[in-house]
């Protein structure tokens, strides 16, 4: 163990005193990371759900090449350029419906906490004082950030120490059943005057453990968010560009919701970039000759033109090359992979939608054991809480995704 003095990097989630040291990282290439050492381990993860071309496409490479020695950064206030420009009509061309006006910030906690400041300034910029909470969802996860943390699952054991120097939301289970749509409707009508908007994941729970729901339960939470006059936010920061078998999750409930947060896999998994998109209604409450009713945000790397070029040409690769047929195809295999684990009495639950693909555990499994074992097999994943899953590169090749799905097995097999 190393003295507490040598630790120059915090590492995230991490107890800095018992945890394994990291691995160190050298390179990537497609669907591999190569260890120090020379050993390559397959990413089962793309990570953090982000590089869903594989790493180093060299189509991305050579644009972040290009812009990198064109103009790698320049402040978004009062100026504007090419990438920017470009991206945000092409988000706003894919995404559903009017969502058309992009907001770009840098990490995914930063695009809900502006999503969650543009439900609130909204209700003001409409003279209605007062809506300064948001109903979210148990089992929920939104960010790290104070706004964000606030409506992640209160209960869930990471963020509830802060619960004091938060502002306290409204939680409901999500509507799986009647008796949970009539919970949702009555929490709704009974906190309406102080509610400024809705926040859901889109058909999966991410970091609340992959918990999947069929899209007819996101289609009524969109329904009721309406029938009481709240603008809906959809985080799609993990389910954005094709993760779940659609370019956005939306998609498949058939809804558009009034703002939409991306971020994760919209460089493809290269720069730190992130955008809250919203429709022309809520852009609209915006748009006054009252300099006070301008939204107040504006990061000092907001926009960063390598970012936006990173996405742009992680964008042309949606266009050009079959990323949702792999995410389909990839399903199809994780679910035929994966499902005969639920048979195993140690296993609570085998649950895929899209390229996700979870195995739950029945009890809490030792998880550093657990990661030791992977990588004894050469896999990159990370298990927390009771569950390992695996969301690969949606490039990933049929042989690579074959010895995930073997060690997923395999490790499942002698733990549970
Ligand atoms: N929202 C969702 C649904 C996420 O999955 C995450 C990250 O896992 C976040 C927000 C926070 O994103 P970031 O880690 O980039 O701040």
């Amino acid at each position: 163990m190393t003295a507490l003095e040598h630790h120059h990097l915090w590492r995230p989630y991490t107890q800095m005193k018992t945890a394994a040291p990291p691995l160190e990282a050298i390179a990537t290439r497609g669907s591999r990371i190569t260890l120090k050492g020379g050993r390559e381990l397959i990413d089962g993860i793309a990570s953090w759900w982000t590089a869903v071309h594989g790493y180093n496409h060299p189509h991305i490479a050579a644009a972040m090449a290009d812009q990198l020695m064109r103009m790698p950064h320049v402040m978004f206030g009062g100026l504007t350029h090419a990438p920017a420009e470009r991206l945000g009509a092409r988000l706003a061309a894919l995404l559903p419906g009017d969502l058309n006006h992009v907001f770009f910030t840098d990490s995914g906690s930063v695009a809900v906490e502006v999503a969650l400041k543009m439900a609130v300034q909204l209700w003001l910029n409409r003279g209605e004082t007062g809506r300064t909470r948001v109903l979210a969802f148990r089992g929920g996860y939104h960010g790290d950030t104070m706004g964000a943390m606030s409506a992640c699952d209160p209960e869930e054991g990471m963020h509830r120490r802060f619960g004091a120097y938060l502002p306290t939301q409204v939680f409901c289970a999500l509507p799986r059943t009647a008796e949970d749509e009539a919970a949702l409707d009555a929490a709704l009508a009974r906190h309406r005057h102080e509610l400024a908007a809705v926040i859901v994941e889109p058909l999966v729970q991410g970091a609340g453990g992959m918990l999947t729901h069929p899209p007819e339960v996101l289609a009524t939470i969109a329904r009721l968010a309406r029938r009481h006059g709240l603008p809906l936010i959809a985080d799609e920061i993990f389910t954005g560009f094709g993760r779940t078998g659609t370019l956005f999750a939306c998609e498949q409930a058939g809804i558009v919701p009034d703002i939409l947060c991306l971020s994760k896999a919209l460089t493809g998994g290269t720069m730190a970039l992130a955008a809250t998109v919203a429709t022309t209604e809520i852009f609209s409450a915006f748009w006054s000759d009252e300099a006070s009713a301008a939204l107040m945000h504006g990061p000092t790397f907001m926009a960063n033109p390598l970012a936006c070029a990173a996405a742009n040409a992680s964008l042309d690769l949606f266009e050009a090359e079959p990323r949702l047929a792999q995410a389909q195809a990839i399903a199809a295999r994780l679910q035929e992979g994966l499902a005969p684990l639920s048979r195993l009495p140690g296993v609570r639950e085998v649950r895929v939608l899209g390229a996700i693909g979870a195995v739950q555990f029945a009890g809490t499994p030792e998880l550093a054991d657990l990661k030791r074992r992977f990588v004894e097999r050469g896999v990159w994943v990370r298990p927390f809480g009771d569950i390992v899953y695996l969301t690969p590169a949606l490039t990933i090749d049929a042989g690579d995704l074959d010895r995930l799905i073997a060690a997923v097995t395999a490790v499942t097999e002698a733990v549970a």
